[in-house]
């Protein structure tokens, strides 16, 4: 299909389930447009970074997948693009696993990671698991008035959706409206961010091994038998690391989250 038109949707597709895909590689846009058509989502395609913004602007899609490699602007300006005029869930693509790390770096506002060549099933699963990420409840500044901010279907569930607080020694966090406060000033965390926070935090004194924390990024309640792999692992130091950096927590004098080496994070039990 020609890149910018929309695809001719399945029956399944809702007006919910969109999609746009922003890929200059022709083989592998056709391969995420099969992908994503057949698991329900009425898609449009783009060939550019700047297509693909503009797509995204006017369609304001459920989901987003960013190829890295653009021909004009690399995924990561494309991404910062959509994060001012949309709040879509936007996975980005990679074709090396060890660039992982310095791609969640940048924090370019991403949800989530994958490394091509992917699976299918692999990438389908990753989706339907980042739909299930609760999203934040304030609405993006771009958003048109009286619109109500977007609720994902089916979220929140589990522990991590306890409507509380968790308040220690000048941390609050607001696990429902997903707000940080640290000394009076509000934070700002990325999704991955605060729902590592929330789920150390509302376990205080227990170790979260990092595969238990990567399942939490899945949103996976249970194991579903999906492999946990290192770059997944990696993921996981990565975000953390740009967490204690926004909440000042230093990592070799820790005042909330400790490291347990070997093993994984541990939130202090308030004293
Ligand atoms: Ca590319």
């Amino acid at each position: 299909m020609p890149a910018g038109s929309p695809s001719p949707s399945e029956a399944k597709a809702s007006p919910e389930r969109t999609a746009v895909i922003v890929e200059d590689d022709p083989d592998v846009r056709d391969l995420l447009d099969a992908v994503l058509t057949q698991a329900g989502f009425a898609t449009s395609t783009a060939a550019s970074g700047l297509e693909g913004v503009e797509l995204v602007r006017r369609t304001d899609p459920l989901v987003t997948t960013l190829d890295v490699g653009l021909p004009d602007i690399d995924g990561f300006e494309v991404c910062r693009r959509i994060r001012a005029v949309s709040d879509t869930y936007v996975v980005m693509l990679t074709a090396r696993a060890d660039e992982i790390d310095a791609l969640m770096g940048l924090d370019a506002g991403a949800d989530d990671y994958q490394t091509k060549p992917f699976r299918p099933r692999e990438l389908r699963a990753r989706i339907e698991a980042m739909l299930r990420r609760p999203r934040r409840t304030v609405p993006v500044p771009s958003e048109p008035a009286g619109q109500a901010p977007s609720v994902t279907p089916g979220a929140p569930s589990g522990a991590a959706a306890a409507a509380h607080e968790i308040v220690v020694d000048g941390l609050v966090v607001d696990v429902a409206g997903r707000t940080v406060v640290v000394e009076g000033t509000e934070v700002h965390l990325t999704r991955s961010e605060f729902d590592l926070l929330a789920a150390l935090g509302g376990a205080p004194g227990r170790v979260l091994s990092k595969d238990a924390l990567v399942r939490v990024l899945w949103g996976d309640e249970y194991d579903t038998g999906t492999r946990v792999a290192d770059p997944d692992r990696r993921s996981v130091e990565v975000h953390m690391a740009n967490l204690r950096r926004k909440l000042g927590d230093d990592p070799a004098a820790p005042r909330w989250i400790r490291t347990v080496r070997g093993v994984g994070y541990r939130f202090d039990q308030p004293s």
